[in-house]
C-alpha cells in the first residue's frame, strides 16, 4: 500500500509530467529569470530545476554543465520536501551536505538558497535556486527578492497551463447541456457558450459586447429583466420561463448569480438548463397521483383538495355549497352477469355522463368502486339541488350501449346543501342522504340541508 507521502509524491510527479516542461529545449522566457538571479545576487550558479521521480532536470541554468543530475544529489529535493524556501548558508556546517560530492568536489557548493515553484494546483514541481562557492548570509531582503523572482518564474511556468485550461474550459462550457454566460453591469454579454446557437439560433461571437436586449430580442429580455435587475442589486435569483422553440414548448430554468467583488456587483453569472423533461415528468406524476386511471376523473385525494378550495371560496363569498354522492344501483349484478370489463365500461360511461351534465365549475370525482361525488358551487337553495338531481337522473336514464349490449343503469343520489359549508358535516350529511335513497328503493334522490 502507498503511504500518504507516496501518494503526495505521485500527485506531484503527475502534475510535473502534465506540465509538459520536462526535456524541452531552453527558452529565453525562463533564462531571463536565471540571468536576473545571477546579477541580483552576484552568484556564479542559478538554476530553474524540475524534480522528476529519479532525477533533477534543469529547464534553465547558468554556471552548471549538467543537463540533469540524479535525484539523490539534488539539494533542491530538500526544498521540495520542505515545500518552502531552503537556505543553507554554509554547506560544511550542515550535516546533510558535508559529504555531498558537489560540496566536497566540483562545483564546490558552499551556499544554497532555493524557492519551490508550484503548478496551478499547488504542487511543488521544482525550484528557482542560487548557489555560491563561498558561504553567505541570506537576510530578509534577500529572501523576499528570491521569492519574488521565483513567483515571476512560476507565473511563466504556468502560463501555458493557464492558456490550455482556458481552452479546456471553453470546450467544456460549449459542450455541457446548459446555457452559460456572463453579463456585465450594462447587461452586455462578456461570455456566452455555444449552446445559445443551438437553443436560440444566436452565435456566441455575435453576442459578445451586445446587451441582452440587443442580442436576444425584446421577448427574451422582457421575461428576464426583473431577475437580471434583482441580480444587479446583489440578489441571486432563479426563474423558469416557458417558451416556444422550433414549435415546441420548452421550459428554461435559469439561475442568475451576482459576481461581487469588494461588496460591489461586477456582473452576473448566468446558468440555464432545459427543464422541459423534468416538468413534464412532474406533471405526469401529479396527474397520476390526482386522477382515477379508469375514468380519468379526479380521484379521492384530488376531490378532497378541491372540496377544501370550494369551501374556502364559498365562505369568502358567503355563498352556499352542495355536495352530491352517487352510487350505482346493483352494480355487483352488472359485474357478475356481464363481466368485470363491461362493468368498467359502465363506470367510464357513467363518469362521462355526470361530467357532461354539471357545470364546468362543478367537479365530478370518483371516490371508489361505483361511488362518485360532485362538488356543486353556488347552488342557491335545496330546491335547486332537487333540479340538479333530476338532471343527473335524466342523464343516467338512457340505456348504456356497450359492446353491442343495452344495459339499464340507475343510481341513488344523496345531496347535502349548506349555507355555511364545512367539509366533514357536508360529507356526513351527503352520506346519510345517499343511504336514505338506497333505503327508499334506489333510483331516487334525497336532499338534506346541513344543520336542519
Ligand atoms: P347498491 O345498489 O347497494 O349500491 O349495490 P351494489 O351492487 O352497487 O353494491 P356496491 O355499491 O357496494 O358495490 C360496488 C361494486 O363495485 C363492488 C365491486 O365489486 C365493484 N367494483 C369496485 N371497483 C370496481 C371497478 O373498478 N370495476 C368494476 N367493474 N367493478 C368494480
Ligand atoms: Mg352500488
Amino acid at each position: 500500500m502507498l503511504s500518504q507521502q507516496d501518494l503526495a509524491e505521485e500527485a506531484r510527479i503527475q502534475a510535473l509530467h502534465a506540465s509538459g516542461l520536462l526535456d524541452t529545449p531552453g527558452e529565453d522566457r525562463f533564462d531571463r529569470f536565471i540571468r536576473l538571479a545571477v546579477a541580483a545576487f552576484r552568484v556564479p550558479i542559478a538554476l530553474l530545476s524540475l524534480i522528476d521521480r529519479e532525477r533533477q532536470w534543469f529547464k534553465s541554468r547558468v554556471g552548471l554543465e549538467h543537463e540533469e543530475i540524479p535525484r539523490s544529489l539534488a539539494i533542491c529535493s530538500h526544498a521540495i520536501a520542505l515545500d518552502d524556501m531552503l537556505v543553507v548558508p554554509d554547506t560544511l556546517q550542515d550535516e546533510r551536505f558535508t559529504d555531498h560530492p558537489h560540496v566536497t568536489g566540483a562545483p564546490g557548493i558552499r551556499f544554497y538558497a532555493g524557492q519551490p515553484l508550484h503548478s496551478l494546483d499547488g504542487q511543488p514541481l521544482g525550484t528557482l535556486c542560487i548557489i555560491d562557492t563561498v558561504p553567505r548570509t541570506f537576510g530578509d531582503a534577500d529572501r523576499r527578492l528570491l521569492r519574488d523572482l521565483a513567483r515571476l518564474a512560476e507565473d511563466e511556468l504556468n502560463r501555458g497551463a493557464l492558456i490550455e485550461s482556458g481552452e479546456w474550459l471553453r470546450t467544456i462550457a460549449d459542450n455541457v447541456p446548459a446555457l452559460i454566460a456572463y453579463v456585465d453591469t450594462d447587461l452586455r454579454y462578456r461570455f456566452a457558450n455555444e449552446r445559445y446557437r443551438e437553443w436560440f439560433g444566436v452565435k456566441s461571437q455575435d453576442m459578445i459586447g451586445k446587451t441582452v436586449l440587443e442580442s436576444m430580442g425584446e421577448a427574451f429580455y422582457a421575461s428576464r429583466r426583473e431577475a437580471l435587475e434583482r441580480c444587479l442589486a446583489g440578489h441571486a435569483s432563479h426563474l423558469e420561463i416557458e417558451e416556444v422553440r422550433r414549435g415546441h414548448m420548452r421550459v428554461v430554468s435559469s439561475t442568475y448569480l451576482p459576481h461581487v467583488r469588494d461588496g460591489v456587483v461586477q456582473g452576473i453569472y448566468v446558468l440555464s438548463t432545459d427543464a422541459t423533461a423534468a416538468r413534464e415528468y412532474e406533471r405526469q406524476l401529479h396527474a397520476l397521483a390526482h386522477s382515477d386511471h379508469l375514468t380519468g376523473l379526479p380521484n379521492r385525494r384530488s376531490h378532497e383538495e378541491r372540496l377544501a378550495q370550494a369551501i374556502a371560496r364559498a365562505r369568502r363569498n358567503a355563498t352556499p355549497l352542495a355536495l352530491a354522492y352517487l352510487d350505482i344501483d346493483h352494480f355487483k349484478q352488472i359485474n357478475d352477469s356481464l363481466g368485470h370489463a363491461t362493468g368498467d365500461a359502465v363506470l367510464r360511461e357513467f363518469a362521462q355522463r355526470l361530467a357532461a351534465t354539471v357545470r364546468s365549475t362543478d367537479t365530478v370525482a370518483r371516490l371508489a368502486g361505483d361511488e362518485f361525488v360532485i362538488v356543486l358551487e353556488q347552488v342557491g337553495s335545496p330546491l335547486e339541488c332537487d333540479r340538479i338531481a333530476a338532471k343527473l337522473h335524466d342523464a343516467i336514464r338512457p340505456p348504456f350501449e356497450l359492446d353491442g349490449r343495452t344495459i339499464r343503469v340507475t343510481s341513488s343520489i344523496g345531496i347535502a346543501w349548506s349555507a355555511h359549508p364545512d367539509p366533514s358535516a357536508l360529507a356526513h350529511v351527503a352520506d346519510e342522504a345517499l343511504y336514505r335513497s338506497k333505503h327508499a328503493g334506489r333510483d331516487t334522490a334525497t336532499v338534506f340541508v346541513v344543520g336542519a
